[in-house]
C-alpha cells in the first residue's frame, strides 16, 4: 500500500514539474506577445513633466519634448547653469 501512494506521488511530482517547465517555456512568447500588442512608448517631458506618446514627441538632443517652446526653455534653462 505504502509502495502505491509512493508511485502516486511520483507521478504527482512529474505532471506538476511537467506542466512548470511547459508553463515556463510559454511564459516569453507570451510576454512578447504583450509587447507587441502595446500601443506606444510614452516618454517624459522634462520640462513641463508631462507623458506622451514617443510618435508626437520632439526629440531634442537626448530628451523628448511635448512642443517647441518646451525644448527651448529646456535647452535655455540647462545651457544658463
Ligand atoms: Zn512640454
Amino acid at each position: 500500500m505504502l509502495r502505491l501512494i509512493l508511485l502516486f506521488f511520483l507521478f504527482f511530482l512529474f505532471f506538476t514539474l511537467l506542466n512548470l517547465y511547459l508553463f515556463t517555456r510559454k511564459r516569453p512568447r507570451n510576454l512578447r506577445q504583450s509587447d507587441a500588442a502595446k500601443p506606444e512608448e510614452m516618454v517624459l517631458d522634462p520640462q513641463c513633466q508631462s507623458y506622451l506618446p514617443k510618435s508626437e514627441a520632439m526629440l531634442r538632443g537626448d530628451q523628448y519634448f511635448c512642443s517647441e517652446q518646451c525644448a527651448r526653455l529646456y535647452l535655455a534653462g540647462r545651457s544658463s547653469n
